[in-house]
């Protein structure tokens, strides 16, 4: 099965560090403050990586 990205969305600050490192994976959603996953599947698994690992708050897996 291929790697899936979740964000836990109770713990996300909002920092949107991750929708500027990948785009195309993650969104910011203005009303709630948070970001959200967009493309769970077959992105591009290092800038995916480097998000996880840019995460203040630990808050994206990658599995
Ligand atoms: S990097 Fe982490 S805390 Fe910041 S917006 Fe993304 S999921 Fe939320």
């Amino acid at each position: 099965m291929a790697k899936q990205v979740t964000i836990d969305t109770e713990e996300c600050i909002g920092c949107e560090a991750c929708v500027e490192l990948c785009p195309d994976i993650f969104a910011f959603d203005e009303e709630e403050g948070k970001s959200h996953v967009i493309k769970a599947e077959g992105g591009d698994e290092e800038c995916i990586e480097e998000a996880v690992a840019s995460c203040p708050a630990g808050c994206i897996s990658y599995e």
